[in-house]
């Protein structure tokens, strides 16, 4: 692709011509607006911008307010946000919130007040008729209007289907009001006088299902069509256009691909008239835009293209720099402006098909696309622009006085929905780089204004210089890693296309190879004459992954001599050595991830993202502790004195066994034994054995990563009898377990004991399950809460130990939560996980199957069970080892349910009065491992900060997908013995201290320092 606009002077001179007339235009009709100086609103907007962190805090108040119940609790909110911010702004406002809880009426009306007459500037109403004054009072002024209706999060199908309904219902209401308009705006003629739809609705199409998965667009297309086709249908009917509004990059595959579906089916090839929003500020921006073009070509089918520059620029970028994926949008704003400029031109370019509509409030990109226009010959009835109600009404008269077509998009609702909409207007308005910001608060000349944004980036010298093409500068990757630094490997964003096919493409080939047989190996020797052990898939049982050999007792004995015998050299490798070998382990398991997704599904019936994630860990788990290894192999200076060097360092233990459970088969199996690997230990691996198979080809890498033999040994086998007889046996030095309470108990009683003949205590890090709670605070954010609560309890059917299983939500909204819970987990995708969409598949074996099933039963003596899924027919009539999910309400603390762990898709809903109970609710269990607390007030945050004693606690977030060095893992309680995998300090727990002093005093004379690092 090529690069920006090269410049034209000539359409330089003319955009500053046009750019000049408009800005005074705009001068002779300021517009009453979020800019003017009056009022105590647009005073607190000032602060705002000058103060980022009072930004902060004002628009989260404004964020959490529409969900505060009483006055009180409106005045302890704004005192939490505002208290210490006013201080420095205006010592009277901290005096006046200080009050507040005397009189909080008196504070909480006008507050609200405020808070509304500013949502209000953004919003054009709340009903249907607010609407239709609304369009008349536009047409007056020469305004045509596109409509859009406020809500965007939907969780349920019946949310969904209220979307639906008042979509239809404003198509019909207002298509009937504009029957009995005689007139219309200027703006609804096109050119030669063609009458354009008066009538034109605005669609998210992230509300009109909750059953959105971007990494299964097939299944995604076919949910959201149900819903856009009765809308598309009555668009037709009434004659009115339709716009796909462009939202979140996750969803902008999945919106183009259904555009262009649905208007390729027969009722739809030649109306209703329609468009769709491209944004500029993305990389792919040009490409979509394009390849859009081309499509409508092919099929002969006009349609509009609103073109804007992006509403999500700072959440894309924080998103992307979290999972270190490429940041999908330029980096800099004028980067954002030349590619509008570039697009504007391709839309003017084809615009005897594409009907285009410039949506911004920015001078320079309006001038730009009229100057354009003119040097094209387009005239100007064939193109619109847009802009948003409450904002740029300066622009908007200016450009209907030069005979321009302008559209206003009117958003209309109900506060609550709206309070997305109302941050993201307040974050545009505000935004340091903003055009509407830098021209109304006098932060930028006119010349600047209207500058060439591509002059702009050259002077910046950022993005890339002029000698490089800016379309062709790749996205941003992560800086080249300093050996000593670390970083996640990046989950596989499954919403693209290319990632999903060599997904498929590896299920496809890693099925057709299934049923192998795998050896055990023990000192580098492959054994292979044992009795065969079946491994089965758990979505269809009849499906053998492989086979693999069943260890005896006499392979146990073997396995620890082997280790024993490895261990000598392997301690006397160079720690960088070994950290390099296990670091090629991480980098093989790169290589080969999607195969290794492949075995993961199909064995232990994980859906992909759990699988892919399971793989981001293990290879992390490598590189996290071959770096910590390094570090930790240079000698520490313990105490700094003259004439004596005194430092420590660390010795490994010796030999263990490592037993990992099949929940986490990689990562798990794989950190607990490099972290002792590299540390100079050498290791039996005992993995669980329903995960066997993954198991042998973790060990395959190990090898090929050229792991000596003996260092690493697999001992596929049976936990009672191979799995006892290591954890007793005395030429072991330590145990490393993940698994159940009653197992990590054992092994924790008999490691204990010390047998004659054995060199040292057992030191055993065990990990064991939890009860793990989550809160809901009366003013928790629902929207996020609700997906975040279903996803701990029922990812991976609720078999993790950090899965949550108690619900804790606070009275005042448990009815409410409660109610749009039950309705969103019943949009729960269940089925197989080697299908792309499915979110629950099955649990692991029939053992654990009629466990877990036993468990719901007598759940149902003890609450109420408020919802239990219906298996769907491809799954219920299987042989697969399927648990409905299920939800009980009215559950007693003290039941069962609530203090034994599961293990499997059950969730209990407690209902406590406040926070104090939640707390102790929350605490009063046998375990300490993950926890959370969705709420809004930062003292609420604070509290349970402090006191919800968990080894990992969550807030405002899902309480499970702990990421290496990013939230070490693991409890305390009878959750286990207070380590943390992934974490600082875990190799420790493998090593022993040495100190060692030296007098380096020589008669009176020593070295400027000992020779050693000082940390
Ligand atoms: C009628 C209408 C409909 C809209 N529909 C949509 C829609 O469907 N989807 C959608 O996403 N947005 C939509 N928007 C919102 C639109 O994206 C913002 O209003 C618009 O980006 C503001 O651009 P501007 O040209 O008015 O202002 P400007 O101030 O010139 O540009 C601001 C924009 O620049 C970009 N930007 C900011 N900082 C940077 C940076 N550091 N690097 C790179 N780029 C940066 C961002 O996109 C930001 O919004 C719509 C806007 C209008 C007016």
């Amino acid at each position: 692709m090529s690069s920006f606009l090269p410049p034209d002077p000539a359409v330089e001179r003319r955009i500053r011509e046009l750019g000049e007339n408009l800005f005074a235009r705009m001068d002779a009709s300021p517009a009453p607006g979020i800019f003017s100086k009056k009022g105590a609103y647009a005073r607190v907007m000032e602060w705002s911008m000058r103060d980022p962190a009072f930004k902060t805090q004002l628009f989260r108040f404004v964020d959490v307010l529409p969900s505060l119940p009483s006055s009180a609790e409106i005045v302890r909110h704004l005192q939490e946000y505002l208290g210490d911010q006013a201080v420095e702004l205006n010592p009277a406002m901290k005096a006046g919130l200080a009050a507040s809880s005397f009189a909080p009426a008196l504070i909480a009306g006008p507050v609200k007040r405020n808070v509304v007459a500013m949502a209000q500037q953004f919003v054009a109403g709340e009903t249907p008729d607010d609407l239709v004054q609304q369009l008349r009072a536009n047409a007056r002024r020469g305004i045509a209007t596109t409509i859009d209706l406020l809500g965007e999060t939907v969780v349920s199908e019946a949310e969904a289907d209220h979307f639906l309904q008042r979509n239809l219902a404003v198509l019909d209401t207002v298509s009937a009001a504009l029957a009995r308009e005689p007139a219309p705006a200027s703006s609804d003629t096109g050119a030669g006088g063609v009458p354009l739809p008066r009538l034109n609705l605005s669609v998210k199409i992230s509300a009109l299902t909750p059953d959105v998965h971007p990494a299964d667009p097939e299944n995604s297309i076919a949910a959201l069509k149900k819903r856009l086709r009765p809308i598309l249908r009555r668009a037709h009917e009434v004659g009115a256009f339709i716009n796909f509004d462009m939202e979140s990059y996750k969803l902008k595959d999945l919106t183009l691909a259904l555009f262009k579906s649905i208007l390729e089916e027969e009722a739809f090839r030649a109306q209703p008239a329609i468009g769709i929003a491209i944004q500029a500020y993305l990389r792919d921006g040009e490409r979509d835009l394009r390849e859009l073009i081309a499509w409508a070509r092919k099929q002969q089918r006009p349609i509009g293209v609103r073109l804007v520059k992006g509403a999500y620029w700072d959440y894309e970028t924080v998103l992307a720099r979290q999972r270190d994926w490429p940041i999908p949008v330029w980096s800099q704003k004028p980067a954002s402006d030349a590619n509008f400029e570039k697009l504007s031109v391709l839309l003017l370019e084809n615009a005897d098909l594409i009907a285009p509509a410039f949506a911004t409030h920015n001078v320079r990109s309006v001038a730009h696309a009229i100057a354009q226009a003119e040097r094209l010959g387009v005239e100007p009835r064939v193109y619109e622009f847009q802009a948003l109600y409450g904002m740029a009404d300066e622009l908007k008269t200016a450009l209907i006085q030069t005979g321009q077509r302008v559209r206003e998009y009117c958003a209309i609702g109900e506060l609550l929905p709206g309070m997305a909409y109302l941050v993201r207007r307040l974050l545009e308005n505000t935004s340091n780089e903003g055009f509407l910001r830098q021209k109304n608060m006098g932060e930028a000349t006119r010349e600047q204004l209207l500058a060439n944004p591509v002059d702009s980036l050259a002077q910046s010298k950022g993005e890339s210089g002029k000698s490089k093409p800016l379309s062709d500068s790749p996205a941003p990757s992560a800086p080249p890693l300093s050996p000593s630094a670390f970083r996640n490997a990046p989950n596989t964003d499954f919403s693209q296309s290319a990632p999903r096919e060599r997904q498929r493409a590896a299920l496809a080939s890693v099925s057709a190879a299934l049923g192998r047989r795998h050896p055990l190996v023990i000192g580098g020797k492959r054994i292979a004459d044992r009795a065969w052990i079946a491994s089965t898939n758990p979505a269809r049982p009849t499906q053998i992954i492989g086979h693999w050999a069943r260890a005896t007792i006499t392979d146990a004995d073997a396995a620890v001599a082997a280790a024993r015998a490895a261990f000598p050299a392997w301690r006397a490798t160079a720690a960088d050595e070994r950290a390099t070998i296990i670091g090629r382990a991480a980098d093989l398991m790169a290589a080969r991830r999607f195969e290794l997704n492949a075995l993961e599904i199909l064995e232990a019936g994980k859906p992909w993202i759990e699988a892919d994630a399971d793989i981001s860990e293990a290879i992390d788990f490598c590189r996290y502790y071959a770096r910590e290894m390094r570090q930790l192999d240079r000698p520490r200076v313990t105490q700094a004195v003259p004439g004596e060097r005194c430092v420590q360092r660390w010795t490994p233990r010796g030999a263990g066994v490592v037993i990992a459970p099949w929940n986490f088969p990689l990562a798990i199996l794989c950190g607990m034994t490099v972290a002792p690997v590299v540390a100079g230990n050498t290791v039996i691996m005992k993995p669980a054995e329903q995960t066997s198979v993954l198991a042998s080809a973790l060990m395959d890498i190990f090898v090929e990563a050229g792991v000596p033999a003996g260092v690493i040994n697999l001992l596929t086998g049976f936990g009672e009898d191979v799995g006892a007889h290591l954890v007793a046996h005395p030429q072991l030095d330590f145990v490393a377990f993940t698994g159940s309470r009653s197992v990590g108990l054992k092994i924790w009683e008999t490691a204990g004991r010390t047998l004659p003949g054995q060199a040292n205590l057992k030191k055993v890090v065990c990990e064991m399950g939890g009860k793990n709670a989550l809160i809901i605070d009366n003013d928790a954010d629902l929207d996020e809460a609700i997906p975040a609560t279903l996803y701990s309890a029922f990812g991976f059917s609720g078999q993790k130990c950090s899965a949550l299983s108690r619900l804790i939500v606070l009275e005042h909204v448990h009815d409410e939560f409660v109610a749009r819970l039950l309705a969103a987990a019943a949009t729960l995708p269940i089925g197989d996980p080697a299908l792309p969409g499915t979110v629950i598949g099955p649990v692991i074996d029939a053992v654990a199957q009629a466990k877990i099933l036993g468990l719901i039963e007598q759940g149902k003596r003890e609450a109420k069970v408020a919802w239990q899924a219906t298996l769907p027919p491809a799954v219920g009539a299987g042989s697969g080892h399927f648990v409905p999910p299920t939800i009980f309400t009215q559950v007693k603390p003290e039941a069962a349910i609530a203090r034994e762990e599961i293990f499997g898709p059950v969730l209990t809903v407690i209902k406590v009065r406040d926070l104090d109970e939640a707390i102790a609710v929350a605490n009063a269990t046998d375990y300490a491992l993950t926890g959370g607390l969705f709420s809004r007030s930062p003292r609420a945050l604070e509290r349970v900060e402090r006191e919800l004693m968990v080894g990992n606690l969550y807030l405002n977030r899902g309480i499970t997908g702990a990421i290496v060095e990013r939230h070490p893992f693991g409890g305390f309680k009878l959750s286990g013995g207070g380590t943390k995998a992934g974490g600082r300090g875990y190799l420790e727990n493998f090593l022993f201290p040495r100190a060692i002093a030296e007098n380096v005093l020589r008669r009176g004379f020593t070295p400027p320092e000992a020779g050693v690092a000082v940390e």
